[in-house]
C-alpha cells in the first residue's frame, strides 16, 4: 500500500498506469462484493478513497484513462469474473417503493396527471406478490431458450444460460404462436422450506471443513453459509459449475417482458396469460384489480397470507394493467412511471429475554443463542434468536430480562434489533461469556483474535463426543474397521462408548450389542460382524505413537504436526510429562515445544490448553491403560551422527534450501529446532549468519558449515 502513499502528482507515467489497472480490479471487485455477494470486503470509506484516487490519477494522466475505468462505468454490480457480459434487448427495471397508502394514492394520481385522464376512467393495475429472490432475463429465438443472464446493473448482466438450464420451471421450447425474438423476465427463488435444508446442510460442511483445516488437513475452497434464501439463490445461480446450481432447489416465476419483435399482448394481465400457455409458472395469487382502490385491500390480504407462504414476500408490486398506457408513461431512467413496489412494513415485534443459552457445537465451539417470551411476529411465533457471537451481545448489550425489538426481515431467522432501554430492569447486569463448558463443565477458551469461544474437553465433552470418536477411528487415526458413524452413534447411544477408552472395553457387552438390530440377532453374518469388529480393536491396542497423537483430536494437531510432535518426543511418556510440564508458560518445556520447527507458539499453546484441562488428562490416561503406543521410529537410524542430536540451521544455505535441509536432518533423527541452547548439539552456518552462530560460539555448540553438513548428512 507504499505505493498509494505517493502522491498523484509525483507518479511516473508507467507507475499512473500500473495504479490504474490495479485500481480499476480493486473497484470491479469490490462493486461485486457489495452489490452481489452478502459481505463488502471494503468499508464505504476504503471505497470512497479508492474511487477519488482513480478519479484524481485520471485528471493528471487523461490519456491513460481505461476503457474498463471505474469512474466510466455505473456504479453497480459489474458482471463478475468467469460470467460473459450479456446485454439486456431492454433495460430491466428498478422500481420506486411506496410504503403507505397515501404514497399509492400519490403514484396513481401521478399517473392521471401524465396521460391527462379523467376521473370517469378506470386505472386498472395488476397486483403481484414481490419475491426476493433474483431477477433474470431469458431470451428465446424462434421459440427456443437461447440465453439467460442476472439483472446486472439493469443494462448488462452475467451470462448464466447453462446455470438456468437446469431450473425445471424454465421452458426449453415454447408452444407456438411465439415472437421470433422475446426476452421474459422473472425471478429464480428458493422456497423457505427449502432454504432452511440447505441453510442446515451448508453448516454443517463448514463445520466439517473448519474440523479438517483446524487439525491441518487440506481443505476446498470456503463453503459459504447464506444469511436468507436470496442470498441462496443468487450464490446458487451464480455458481461456474452448471452441475452444482443443477442440485439446489431453485424455482422460477415470470413477470415481465423485456424486447419482443412482435407484441405479445395490449394489457399484462394477458401477457402473464400467455406466459402460462408458454409453460412458465406465474405466480398464481397475481391479481388483476378492478380500480386503483382495490389495492390497498390486496396489500392487506397479501400481508395477512404471508407468513404463511412457502416463499418470503416482501411487498406487492402494482403495474399499470394497460400497455399502450405503459408505453406513453415511459421512464425516468431505468425507474418506470407505470409501475411501484409497495413493500410490508419490517416484521418487528417486542418481547422480553428470558435467557441466552449456550449451545456447544459437534467442534466445541459455543453459540450463544436468546430464549425469549414467545412473541408473534408477523404470524409467526418466535421463542428463539441468533445471538451469533459474544461480541455482537456486547456491542448490543442485550441483558437478560431486556424488552427486545425482534425483527424478521429477509432473513428467515429472527434478530434482535434493538434493546429498550427505558425498560431494562435496575438490577440488570451485563451480560458475561461462560467460563466453561456447559455440557461438560471443561474450561471454554477464546484464542487471541477469534471470535468463537471453545471448549477444551475435547475428549470428554458430551457434545462433542461422537465427532471425536469418529476421529479417533479414522483412516488417519487409529484405522478401526467396521466403527462407522452409525455404530458410533449407536454405541454411544447406549451409553457403553462415552470416551476413546471404552472402544477398548467392549467385551463385557458383546450379549448387550448382539440383541441389536443388524448385530448379530438373526444370521450367521450378523454375528460375525461383532467378532470381526473385536478383532479390529485388538489390532489397534500399539498404534505407533504419531498416529496415536492424531487420533486425540486435538485443536490444530493434524497428521503432519502429530508426526512432528512424535518424532521430537519419541516415546509417549516422554511426551505427556513434556506436555504437561509445558502448560507452564515460560517454562522451558513450553519453549522447547514451540522451538519445535512447524510448531510454534500459537500451536503450542492449543497442546498446553489440552493438557491444562484435568479431565483430558484424566481420559488421555485411562487410554493409556488400554493402549500402548509404539516409540516413534528414527528413520536415519542410529547410524548417522545426527539420530538424536538437536540441530539448528542458521544463515543461507548454497545448495538447498533451509526447508529441505531441515528435513533431511529430520529424517536422519535429527530434533531440528529454531534457537540455540545448551543442549543444542550442532549449529550449520550458512552466508550471512547473525546471532544464533554467535550464540553457538559462546556455548560452545559445535558448528558446521553447509559442506561439512552435506557430508556428515551423507553418511547416514
Ligand atoms: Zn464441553
Amino acid at each position: 500500500m507504499n505505493r498509494r502513499d505517493t502522491p498523484p502528482e509525483d507518479l511516473t507515467e508507467e507507475d499512473a498506469g500500473a495504479e490504474l489497472a490495479a485500481l480499476a480490479e480493486e473497484i470491479a471487485a469490490a462493486d461485486i462484493a457489495y452489490h452481489q455477494n452478502d459481505a463488502p470486503d471494503l468499508t464505504d470509506a476504503e471505497y470512497d478513497a479508492l474511487r477519488r484516487r482513480n478519479t484524481a490519477i485520471e485528471a493528471l494522466f487523461p490519456s491513460l484513462k481505461r476503457a474498463d475505468s471505474p469512474s466510466g462505468a455505473t456504479p453497480g454490480a459489474a458482471p463478475a469474473a468467469g460470467f460473459a457480459k450479456s446485454r439486456h434487448g431492454t433495460p430491466m427495471l428498478s422500481l420506486d417503493n411506496a410504503f403507505a397508502p397515501e404514497d399509492f394514492a400519490e403514484f396513481a394520481k401521478s399517473v392521471r396527471r401524465f396521460l391527462k385522464l379523467g376521473e370517469e376512467e378506470v386505472l386498472r393495475f395488476v397486483g403481484e406478490p414481490k419475491i426476493d429472490g433474483l431477477s433474470v432475463n431469458l431470451t428465446y429465438e424462434n421459440g427456443v431458450f437461447v440465453r439467460g443472464a442476472t439483472r446486472g446493473d439493469g443494462t448488462v448482466g452475467e451470462d448464466i444460460t447453462r446455470n438456468l438450464e437446469t431450473l425445471d420451471d424454465l421452458p426449453r421450447r415454447l408452444p407456438a404462436p411465439f415472437p421470433g425474438h422475446i426476452e421474459i423476465r422473472g425471478e429464480v427463488f428458493m422456497t423457505k422450506a427449502d432454504f432452511l435444508a440447505f441453510h442446515a446442510e451448508q453448516t454443517r460442511l463448514h463445520e466439517e471443513r473448519e474440523q479438517r483445516r483446524e487439525r491441518g488437513e487440506k481443505v476446498g475452497p470456503d463453503i459459504r453459509i447464506p444469511a436468507n434464501p436470496r442470498n441462496a439463490a443468487a450464490g446458487s445461480l451464480r455458481q461456474l459449475d452448471p452441475e452444482v446450481t443443477a442440485r439446489r432447489p431453485l424455482k422460477f416465476f415470470a413477470y415481465a417482458q423485456g424486447a419482443s419483435s412482435t407484441p405479445v399482448a395490449e394489457t399484462h394481465w394477458d401477457y402473464l396469460e400467455q406466459l402460462r400457455a408458454w409453460g412458465f409458472q406465474v405466480n398464481p395469487l397475481s391479481r388483476l384489480l378492478p380500480d386503483e382502490h382495490a389495492a390497498e385491500a390486496f396489500q392487506a390480504e397479501l400481508a395477512g397470507q404471508r407468513a404463511g407462504l412457502d416463499y418470503d414476500i416482501d411487498g406487492v408490486v402494482y403495474k399499470l394493467d394497460r400497455l399502450d398506457w405503459q408505453k406513453r408513461l415511459g421512464f425516468v431512467g431505468r425507474t418506470p412511471r407505470w409501475a411501484i413496489a409497495w413493500k410490508f412494513p419490517a416484521e418487528q415485534a417486542t418481547t422480553v429475554l428470558l435467557r441466552i443459552e449456550i449451545q456447544v457445537g459437534r467442534t466445541g465451539a459455543l453459540t450463544p443463542r436468546a430464549v425469549m417470551q414467545p412473541v408473534n411476529v408477523g404470524g409467526v411465533m418466535v421463542q428463539h434468536a441468533t445471538l451469533h457471537n459474544e461480541d455482537e451481545i456486547a456491542r448490543k448489550d442485550v441483558r437478560i430480562g431486556d424488552t427486545v425489538v425482534l425483527q424478521r426481515a429477509g432473513d428467515v431467522i429472527p434478530q434482535i434489533v434493538s434493546v429498550v432501554l427505558e425498560k431494562r430492569p435496575a438490577t440488570s447486569e451485563a451480560w458475561r461469556p461462560l467460563t466453561h463448558c456447559p455440557a461438560c463443565g471443561s474450561h471454554a477458551v477464546r484464542p487471541e483474535g477469534e471470535v468463537v469461544r471453545r471448549c477444551t474437553g475435547g475428549l470428554i465433552c458430551p457434545a462433542q463426543t461422537v465427532e471425536r470418536l469418529k476421529h479417533f477411528v479414522s483412516r488417519n487415526a487409529l484405522d478401526i474397521e467396521g466403527l462407522g458413524e452409525e455404530n458410533i452413534i449407536a454405541l454411544h447411544n447406549a451409553e457403553i462408548v462415552k470416551s476413546p477408552a471404552d472402544i477398548f472395553r467392549l467385551a463385557p457387552h458383546v450379549e448387550t450389542i448382539r440383541q441389536w438390530e443388524g448385530w448379530g440377532k438373526g444370521s450367521k453374518k450378523d454375528s460375525r460382524k461383532i467378532a470381526n469388529l473385536l478383532a479390529a480393536i485388538e489390532s489397534r491396542r500399539e498404534p505407533p505413537l504419531e498416529r496415536f497423537i492424531f487420533a486425540l483430536g486435538i485443536r490444530r494437531i493434524g497428521a503432519q504436526n502429530a508426526k512432528l510432535l512424535a518424532r521430537h518426543y519419541h516415546d509417549v511418556a516422554e511426551w505427556r510429562a513434556k506436555m504437561l510440564a509445558a502448560t507452564t508458560i515460560g517454562s522451558e518445556a513450553r519453549e522447547e515445544l514451540g522451538s519445535i520447527q512447524g510448531i510454534g507458539p500459537a500451536i503450542a499453546t492449543e497442546l498446553a490448553e489440552f493438557f491444562a484441562e484435568h479431565r483430558n488428562r484424566e481420559a488421555l490416561d485411562d487410554l493409556l491403560s488400554e493402549v500402548t503406543p509404539l516409540p516413534a521410529e528414527r528413520i536415519g537410524g542410529s547410524g548417522s551422527p545426527f539420530a538424536g542430536k538437536v540441530v539448528v540451521f542458521t544463515g543461507t544455505l548454497e545448495q538447498t534450501s533451509r526447508d529441505e535441509a531441515e528435513a533431511v536432518a529430520e529424517r536422519l533423527g535429527a530434533k531440528v529446532t529454531k534457537s540455540v541452547s545448551k543442549k543444542t548439539d550442532f549449529v550449520v552456518v550458512g552466508a550471512d549468519a547473525g546471532s544464533k552462530a554467535k550464540k553457538a560460539a559462546e556455548l560452545g555448540v559445535r558448528t558446521l558449515t553447509e559442506a561439512e553438513w552435506r557430508q556428515m548428512a551423507a553418511q547416514g
